[in-house]
Order: structure tokens, then sequence, then C-alpha cells
């Protein structure tokens, strides 16, 4: 992987998720051009034994394993960070902050995608879990979305539909690469947009832990239910795994200290589950992904 001059090894995840633990990537590139994309793919298809591809967004929704990740981590920097507004459609890059794409849209008399301000991913962790919140979801504005097959280097362009989005979910495979996306958008004045995202970011500082480090909902909601509620429910506030816990203010997120491992969060989330099953009858199914390996639990 070396020889493209694209990667570096050992790279840390520590800076690179919300959670601030995991890991090393074996392989790690910083993508910034459709170019450097291609011959990136093309020298890990030369590899003897091509390693296995994660891609990684604000990894705001995942958790990497304390012994990282063997194989390439590609990042989308560069020009997979640009937007474009053309005839009231939002053509952004799969790297773009959810949150300054819903303000750039927001400053350009464009509403629609306010719900995205209080969402700490980018856009293309957005398409690939559906990300919403606040009565809406990614899949009611995405026209379509722009993907790079990591095996075949094959580009296709597919809508909502096509990417089988609904809650917290697609078909997006974990060899597939997600490089744009475009969104349709509503007339709006600058003032109710802006009043719009100030409402959101109060909700979420009223009801969700400020200031500490976790990765949003741990599990989906179940249909007519919340997880937080749940877990609520069966006194599992407070409870913990080292220095992982559940939140005392929202209990479908699970807060971890700055001595926290990942190991911590894995097992907590398994703990949570197993005690949610015995003592509800209900399977929570988690919404975060775990990269790498933690042992049995889940
Ligand atoms: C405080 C907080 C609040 C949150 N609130 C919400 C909320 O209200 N609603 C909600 O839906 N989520 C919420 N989340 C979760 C998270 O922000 C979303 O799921 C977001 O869409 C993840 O984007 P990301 O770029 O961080 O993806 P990552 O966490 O980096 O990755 C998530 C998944 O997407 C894949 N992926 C990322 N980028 C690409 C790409 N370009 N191509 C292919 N695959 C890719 C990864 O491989 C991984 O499988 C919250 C998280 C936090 C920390």
């Amino acid at each position: 992987m070396a020889s493209s001059g694209l990667v570096r090894r050992d790279h840390s995840f520590s800076g690179m998720t919300t959670y601030k633990f995991g890991g090393p990537a074996r392989w790690y590139a910083e993508i910034g051009t459709g170019q450097e994309l291609m011959m990136l793919l093309e020298a890990r298809r030369a590899e003897a034994e091509p390693p296995s591809v994660f891609v990684l967004g604000r990894g705001s929704n995942v958790v990497v394993s304390d012994q990282g990740f063997d194989g390439l981590v590609i990042h989308l920097v560069g020009d997979f960070n640009s937007i474009f507004i053309e005839s009231g459609v939002v053509i952004a890059g799969a790297g773009v902050s959810l949150p300054m794409l819903a303000r750039h849209c927001s400053s350009h008399g464009r509403g629609g995608l306010e719900f995205y301000v209080g969402i700490p991913g980018t856009v293309g962790g957005a398409v690939v879990m559906n990300a919403g919140g606040h009565g809406s979801d990614t899949a009611e504005w995405l026209i379509d979305a722009t993907l790079v097959d990591i095996e075949t280097a094959g580009m296709r362009i597919a809508d909502p539909f096509q990417l089988d989005l609904s809650y917290r979910h697609s078909t997006v495979g974990s060899h597939e690469l997600v490089t744009r996306a475009r969104f349709r958008t509503v007339e709006r004045a600058v003032g109710e947009s802006e009043q719009l995202m100030r409402e959101i970011t109060s909700w979420r500082r009223a009801h969700q832990p400020g200031g500490t480090f976790n990765a949003g909902s741990v599990f989906k909601n179940p249909p007519g239910d919340a997880a937080g509620r749940i877990i609520d429910a069966a006194g599992l506030k407070g409870y913990r795994r080292g220095g992982a816990a559940v939140s005392e203010r929202h209990a479908n997120f699970f807060v971890a200290e700055p001595e926290a491992c990942a190991q911590d969060v894995f097992d907590l989330v398994s703990a949570v589950r197993a005690e949610v099953s015995q003592r509800t009858g209900i399977d929570l199914e988690p919404e975060i992904r775990f990269v790498g390996d933690f042992g049995e639990g889940l």
C-alpha cells in the first residue's frame, strides 16, 4: 500500500472519532480528489492480499476497537468538502460536515436541511445511516448519491429508493464509498431558517449530554417506542462498565470518561442489551457501528 504514496501506516484513530479512542489503522489515507481515489483503489487492488477497507466520515457513529483496524481507512477531504447550490439543488461532497451544510444552505435562503445542524457527521455518513431528527431524515431531501465500488472502481448514482433508505438504514455496502450527494431544498427566508436551527440546537442542549464523549443514540428506537425510555424504565441510567456509563440525561447516550476505552463501551452496550432483553423481552438493535475486534458480546 505504501507504494501509492497516499497512505500512512499505523495512524491513530483517537482524534478521528467523537468517542476519541480506538487503536491505530494499519493504513490510513486522506483522499482529496477523484484522481487520488482512483490511484488508491488501484494500488490496493495491486496488492497480493488487498486490505479490507473502512470509510471514515466524522466518526460520530462508530466505536473503533482498542486494537485498531487491521486494514485501510479512507477519509475524504479536499474536493470532497465542496458545496454548490444550483437552482435550489445542493450538491455536496461526501466529506462535508452536516452542520456546515445546514448553515450554508440557510445563508443562501434554502431550507429543508436545518435538521442537520445538530448532527455532527458528514454527508457520506448521513447517506449510509439515513441520518435524521426533528421530524425529518436524509431520505426526505436526498435526490441521489454517487457511489464508487471499492473493488471495481465502478461508479453508480442511486436515489433513496435504490438505496432502500429507511429509519437509520441503507443498503450502501461496506465495499462502497459515497463521494457526493444531491439534495433538493425549499426557498426559506434566512431569518426563519436561522430561527429553526436555534430551536434545534437549544432542544439538543436541553435533552442531550453535551460536552461529553459519545456517538449519539446507541440503539435504534423500536417501532412506536424510544430506546432511551426503555433503558430508563429498566432502571439502567448510570449503569456502567469501566469508564463508560449510560447517561443520566438521556439513557440512549452512553458517555465515556476520558480514561474509558472502546472495550468499555462495547461491554456496556452488550450488558445493557442483555439486561433490557431479560427484563422486558425487547431486543434493542445497535445503531452505532463497531469497527475491529471486540471479542464476544452484543
Ligand atoms: C452528539 C451526537 C448526536 C447525534 N445525533 C444524531 C441524530 O440526531 N440523528 C442521527 O441520525 N444521528 C445522530 N448522530 C449519529 C451520527 O452523527 C450520524 O449517524 C452521522 O450520519 C454519521 O456520520 P459520520 O460522517 O460521522 O459517519 P461515521 O461515524 O464516520 O461512519 C458511520 C458509517 O458510515 C460509513 N461512512 C461514512 N462516510 C462514508 C462514505 N463517504 N462512504 C461510505 N461509507 C461511509 C462508515 O463506514 C460507517 O459504517 C449523533 C452523533 C453524536 C455524536
